[in-house]
């Protein structure tokens, strides 16, 4: 496996999804200001807002991934599955450089995800 091939994937990340979160809110902010001052209408308003931070969330989100996965570059322990240290499909790290679980831990996380409603 190409440590130095996903490494620079994620620093490019890295660099784009800070660059982006930056920009989604001052747009969030700049959006809400006009449309409460032009229409009047702090809900639509607040609508756009809150989309716009959603996004910035989500970003947020894969950003803390990207960093840890480049924890992981830095510790030597990228590219094996956190659960049980197996190697991840180079094909998921791919897709999704900055996963953390192999393909068969991943999809039983999803699974216990979309249950987490109690069965008793
Ligand atoms: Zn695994």
């Amino acid at each position: 496996m190409n440590i130095q091939h996903y490494k620079q994937r994620l620093l490019d990340l890295e660099e784009t999804l800070s660059a982006r979160i930056g920009q989604e809110a001052d747009q969030a902010r700049g959006e809400f200001i006009d449309e409460a001052h032009d229409v009047g209408d702090a809900s639509a308003a607040d609508e756009a807002a809150s989309e716009g931070f959603t996004e910035a969330e989500h970003d947020s989100a894969v950003l803390r991934q990207v960093r840890d996965a480049l924890g992981r570059v830095a510790d030597g322990t990228f590219g094996a599955c956190i659960v049980d240290g197996g190697p991840i499909e180079e094909q998921r790290l791919e897709a999704v450089p900055w996963t953390p679980y192999c393909l068969k831990h991943a999809q039983r996380l999803e699974v216990a995800a979309s249950s987490r409603t109690p069965t008793l």
